[in-house]
């Protein structure tokens, strides 16, 4: 189990590379995160609770994945409702054992779990 997690600067979806920054007011349409697969940038907000960073960290690369590997022509919605639903139930299994950080941030949290 890992002592500490960090948000990593950038990740590999297929081919392209997707940096992970924490940016101001990325929350003023009420998410604490947002995926730009034009720009292929992950934000998260400053201000996301460092217990609520490990799902939204999670909710965004999975639309990234989704994106990347060819499920863009599906409706938003549908999108928005795999994803908020699978995030939400991977995040508390894989920190049910331990692969997950229960705590995230810009600067190293412990993993709890
Ligand atoms: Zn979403």
């Amino acid at each position: 189990m890992r002592e500490s997690w960090v948000v990593p600067p950038a990740v590999k979806v297929g081919p392209l590379r997707y940096t992970i920054s924490f940016a101001p007011d990325v929350g003023h349409r009420g998410a604490w995160g947002e995926c730009n697969s034009g720009l292929r940038t992950i934000e998260l907000d400053t201000s996301i609770p460092p217990q609520q960073a490990p799902v939204t960290l999670l909710h965004e690369l999975m639309h990234a994945v989704w994106q990347v590997y060819g499920r863009h022509d599906d409706t938003p919605e549908l999108e928005e409702r795999v994803v908020g639903d699978l995030a939400m139930g991977l995040t508390q299994v894989l920190q049910d054992i331990g692969w997950w950080p229960m705590e995230l941030g810009e600067e190293p949290h412990g993993n709890t779990a």
